[in-house]
């Protein structure tokens, strides 16, 4: 799972880097609002864990432009001691949650594991519910009640982020910056190779789940069976 930390207390980012790396996310820092924005607008990052006060930009004006151009990444802004009007306008400008400094890493781990649980049902241990099927990111293993597949990396990191985004239409090119990298050569008949990959895979297991192309956009996980009962 991808974190990006929009902060410019070195001490503070060296820390939570740190505690972030050793809970298995991994971890991208900006050091001030406008470099935070940019990498934020990328549409890559699982959850945003954001600063109120940035050089360049301050955390506010950067969510609520992100919020405007349509990134719905969740985020958390940290907030500093006296900053609780600020903090008010955060949750008007869309963050889902606030950490007041200095935090401990207990609280760090849970509220984000609350805001992921909200937006991706990330069960225990990070492992991930969509319709009927499973995936745990540390076994790489996507199951269906009794009926398991070992997922490559790849993969795992394509079905990973299909399920974090539920509903959303992903585009081969944010697929290939979140599961190749922004420094790969892939390209998008690698993205359908390995979409292809999945889908036989959920059909394998007989999945109600499944990936549905949407032309000229990109790639949906959709819940066959929940369609079904609302039609
Ligand atoms: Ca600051």
């Amino acid at each position: 799972m991808k974190v990006l930390l929009v902060e410019d207390e070195r001490y503070l980012a060296e820390a939570v880097t740190r505690i972030l790396e050793k809970n298995h996310f991994d971890t991208d820092l900006a050091i001030d609002g406008e470099e935070g924005f940019i990498a934020a607008r990328s549409g890559i990052y699982d959850i945003i864990l954001l600063d109120i006060m940035l050089p360049r930009r301050d955390g506010l004006a950067v969510l609520r432009e992100l919020r405007a151009e349509g990134v719905a990444t969740p985020v958390i802004m940290l907030t500093a001691l006296g900053e609780t009007d600020d903090l008010v306008k955060g949750l008007d400008c869309g963050a889902d949650d606030y950490l007041p400094k200095p935090f401990r890493t207990e609280e760090l781990m849970a509220r984000m594991r609350a805001v992921l649980r909200r937006r991706g049902e990330l069960l225990t241990d990070g492992v991930l519910s969509f319709g009927d099927i499973e995936y745990d990111p540390n076994t790489l293993i996507l199951s269906r009640g009794a009926r398991s597949f070992n997922l490559t990396k790849k993969e795992g990191n394509l079905l990973e982020y299909l399920m974090m985004n539920r509903g959303q239409a992903l585009s081969p090119d944010a697929i290939i910056e979140k599961v190749w990298g922004w420094d790969s050569e892939a390209e998008d008949n690698h993205v359908q190779v390995y979409i292809s990959f999945l889908r036989k895979k959920l059909a394998g297991l007989g999945a109600d789940s499944y990936i549905k192309t949407i032309r000229g956009v990109g790639y949906v996980l959709v819940d066959g069976h929940a369609q079904e009962t609302e039609e």
